[in-house]
């Protein structure tokens, strides 16, 4: 007999517990990645690009055995089902509202067959919806979940079955698309994702606390992509860390418990994909900006060395530091008064790491809508922030050209310097002072 592997967000060989449950089933096991329409049309150029390196790597680490096809997931798995006569469509379960919804879709069209889809693990260390407090209710800020989190039993990587039988069933596979990669694309799938790890564990995990906060030492794991696609688990990474001490693999640890966090919340708010979170900032006052200052953010052009900085580094390299995901978003929703969730949809389409829980709650975070619950009048300053976290100012001018003649923390104001304006780096789009009050005067209306 032959059970399908329904891969999704989970494309990797190891620590793959519905793999597991596949083969648990007795027979071969038959691994499928559907190319949805659908599902193409919300991923954008970048993250169809990664997608498709990393299927291409996912089939070499099922030993040529991934059977692509194109279509909609429910026709397309009937199909199949029928043709190699499996009764069973594994998947790993996904909680992610548009997901979910497909999963329910694709259950009901198997079932008028009497195929069973059955899910076994997520793309999280526990599952969305796992963690509760004391009175059996989500959590709706991160602290008392992280900790909650922690205290809870983890689970142990599953191991890859010994005797595990793939085919393909005697299915061809489509050509996936073919998408030139508008960025410049780091290594993907399994095998380089491991690899990374394992240069992070070697060389940054111990100096992660300060190092982390410091863009221009580019000492972060960069897992964020290999997460979005499942590539690895955090259960692995996890497991790699315990035998480790230190402040480092600690504060690395808190930081896979927000992507947990993020994961859960969506998990209860679906709205939050698209609207605000909380109510705590109704009826205030939003900018409908022109596609000019858009642009001016989006492709970096604010007079915001670091705002720049980080904006430009996102068209190179589908990726931006979480630092400056932070400053970016901040000056968006607070310096231009834009609602977020257009700033979200330019990051989801620009990230090779776009990932609706992590992306929309981070945006959230920031613009004072979501968990945070120290809120609005948080407002970044682009140039103390700069100072602070790219005190030598070499990330500015890795990324802003125009002003790589200018030396040291003198970068973060150009207008202070001389030779500022040479190289036709533009003028400040707005007062940053100025805007922080508008803000703020904002806010107090809706009070
Ligand atoms: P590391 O510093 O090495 O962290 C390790 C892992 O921890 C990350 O890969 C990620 O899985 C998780 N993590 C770290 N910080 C956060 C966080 N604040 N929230 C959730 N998970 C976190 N992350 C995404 O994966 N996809 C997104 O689309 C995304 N959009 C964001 C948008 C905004 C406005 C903000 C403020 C943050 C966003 N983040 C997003 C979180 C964070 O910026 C990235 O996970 C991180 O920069 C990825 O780089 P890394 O893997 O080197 O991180």
């Amino acid at each position: 007999s032959t059970s399908i592997l329904w891969l999704r967000r989970d494309l990797r060989l190891h620590d793959h517990p519905a793999l597991a449950a596949a083969h648990a089933d007795g027979g071969e096991v038959m691994p499928v990645f559907v190319l949805d329409p659908d599902l193409l049309a919300r991923a954008g150029e970048v993250r169809t690009a990664a997608l498709v390196e990393v299927l291409r790597a996912t089939d070499e680490s099922y030993d040529g055995h991934l059977v692509l096809q194109e279509g909609d997931p429910a026709e397309v798995l009937r199909r199949l089902a029928k043709k190699v006569g499996a009764t069973r469509v594994h998947i790993s379960r996904e909680t992610e509202p548009w997901g979910a919804e497909r999963d329910e879709r694709v259950r009901e069209a198997l079932a008028q067959d009497d195929v069973e889809l059955v899910e076994t693990g997520t793309p999280y260390v526990l599952g969305p919806g796992t963690v509760l407090n004391g009175s059996g209710n989500p959590y709706k800020v991160f602290t008392p979940f992280a900790k909650a989190w922690r205290d809870h039993d983890h689970p142990k990587p599953c191991p890859v079955p010994d005797d595990l039988r793939l085919t393909r069933g005697g299915v061809d596979s489509v050509d996936p698309p073919h998408v030139e990669a508008p960025v410049e694309l780091p290594p993907l799938g399994e095998e380089a994702a491991m690899q990374r790890w394992a240069d992070f564990l070697d060389e940054d995990v111990a100096g992660y606390d300060d190092g982390r906060d410091q863009p221009a030492l580019d000492s972060t794991s960069r897992m964020s992509v290999h997460l979005k696609w499942g590539v690895v688990h955090p259960r692995t990474l996890l497991a790699d860390l315990a035998p480790r001490r230190g402040k480092g693999v600690h504060t690395y640890v808190t930081e896979l418990a927000w992507r947990e966090f993020y994961g859960d919340v969506l998990h209860h708010n679906p709205h939050s994909a698209t609207r605000d979170l909380t109510d705590s900032l109704a009826g205030l006052r939003y900018d409908d900006l022109d596609d000019e200052t858009f642009s001016a953010w989006a492709e970096g052009r604010t007079g915001y060395p670091f705002v720049d900085a980080g904006m430009r580094q996102l068209l190179e390299q589908g990726w931006m530091h979480n630092r400056l995901r932070m400053v970016t978003a901040s000056f968006l929703t607070k310096d231009l008064h834009c609602w977020w969730p257009r700033g979200a949809a330019w990051f989801m389409d620009h990230l090779v790491d776009g990932d609706v829980a992590s992306n929309q709650h981070g945006w959230q975070w920031v613009a004072g809508t979501g968990t945070d619950a120290s809120p609005y009048f948080r407002v970044f300053n682009p140039v103390t922030q700069g100072e602070r976290f790219d005190p030598k100012g070499d990330y500015v001018r890795r990324w802003v050209p125009e002003l790589a003649h200018i030396p040291g923390k003198a970068v973060h104001q150009p207008w202070s310097h001389d030779e500022g304006y040479d190289h036709d780096y533009p003028k400040r789009l707005v007062d940053h002072a100025e805007e922080r009050k508008e803000a703020l005067d904002r806010l107090e209306q809706t009070r």
